[in-house]
């Protein structure tokens, strides 16, 4: 593997309280580059300090959105290690999207030497109190000078990280969902199974009409019949009806998350039935209104999970376990922040030690 050059901040910034932490506010001291030219591939590892990039006004990603990118945590343990839960995971689908947008896949061990190396230098930024962990951000843009509708010949792949506070510092709240009936985030055959802009630009005008009703989320229907559940915010969702887990199959439109794969493994390994499939809106409903809708809630690397306690849809409002976290959701959070932060045992390899 080509050589990491490191190029060290000449002034360290002073690190944020925990308590004062805004998520995606408090970026550290340096970064990771790599860049990507047609004929030479992916080169020159490097980490600099944390700044500004300089970006052709041209750059395809500007323009038509070619650009992907992931979402992690490192998590300092109690003996103060500092340990990824699985990585390799973001780095297989951070190349699943890449080949969905026309991106040049990157070797996976130099996509995670970008993220050990930049952890590595800045472990200090660890944060040490519970539920805080690093947020880690790695993307690519397409950063070709050149106008016209093709793949660029030039890319960057970045890693940013940021200290972030704890999800929940007062608890698992559960949230409010309104259920979404025009606009749609993906569709079959688009590219919601990337983890790319243009699905977080095409929800925002929702989430902002769920905000001003007064809830703190939308439920996505499938973009074909506007009737079959995909996902909640940018998260994926879960139920448990008549005793079963039930979630969205993943049908092209719906994000393969790492915290749902998680949950159903944890799920089968306690003896649960899983189904991945679809679910209409109007069956959750009726089992709602039958009493059999026991829990719900979101699974994403931010949260963890997040209990829904309440859901929206035209006139009809249905409350989910009482409006409370539900027991099997709060085992869900407990196991799978035990696993990351290093107080449970980790029976299926998920963890990798820096
Ligand atoms: C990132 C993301 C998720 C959750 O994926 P995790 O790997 O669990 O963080 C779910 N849905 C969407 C749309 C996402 O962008």
């Amino acid at each position: 593997m080509e050589e990491l050059k490191i190029t060290r901040a000449a002034v360290l910034k002073e690190k944020p309280k925990s308590s004062d932490l805004v998520f995606g506010q408090n970026f550290t001291d340096h970064m990771f580059l790599l860049d990507y030219d047609s004929g030479k591939g992916w080169h020159t590892p490097r980490i600099v300090p944390y700044g500004p990039l300089q970006i052709d006004p041209a750059a395809k990603c500007l323009h038509y959105g070619q650009e992907i990118f992931e979402g992690l945590k490192a998590y300092r343990t109690g003996d103060g290690s500092i340990q990824l839960f699985r990585p390799m995971d973001n780095i297989r689908r951070l190349n699943r999207s890449c080949a969905r947008m026309c991106i040049p896949v990157i070797p996976e061990e130099l996509a995670l030497q970008g993220i050990l190396e930049l952890v590595r230098l800045e472990a200090d930024w660890v944060p040490r109190e519970q539920d805080t962990s690093l947020y880690i951000r790695p993307f690519i843009i397409a950063n070709d000078g050149a106008l016209g509708v093709h793949a660029s010949h030039k890319y960057l792949y970045a890693v940013i990280v940021c200290p972030v506070g704890a999800y929940y510092p007062e608890g698992l709240n559960p949230i409010k969902i309104y259920v979404e009936g025009e606009d749609v985030r993906a569709v079959k055959g688009g590219i919601g199974m990337a983890k790319t802009g243009g699905n977080y630009a095409a929800s925002l005008r929702a989430a902002a009409r769920a905000e001003d009703k007064g809830y703190s989320q939308v439920l996505w229907l499938d973009g074909v019949h506007h009737k079959y559940i995909e996902e909640v915010g940018s998260m994926n969702v879960m139920f448990k009806i008549d005793g079963k887990v039930v979630t969205p199959d993943l049908n092209g439109s719906v994000l393969d998350g790492i915290t749902r794969r998680s949950c159903i493994q944890l799920l089968k390994d306690w003896g649960y039935e899983v189904e991945e499939r679809r679910i209409a809106v109007e069956e959750l409903f009726q089992a709602a209104a039958s009493g059999k809708l026991e829990e719900a809630w979101g699974a994403g690397t931010a949260a963890v999970v997040s209990p829904i306690g309440e859901l929206a849809w035209g006139e009809q409002k249905i409350t989910v376990s009482g409006g409370k976290i539900g027991p099997l959701t709060q085992k869900l959070y407990d196991d799978l922040t035990g696993i990351q932060w290093g107080r449970l045992a980790d029976p299926h390899d998920w963890i990798m030690k820096l």
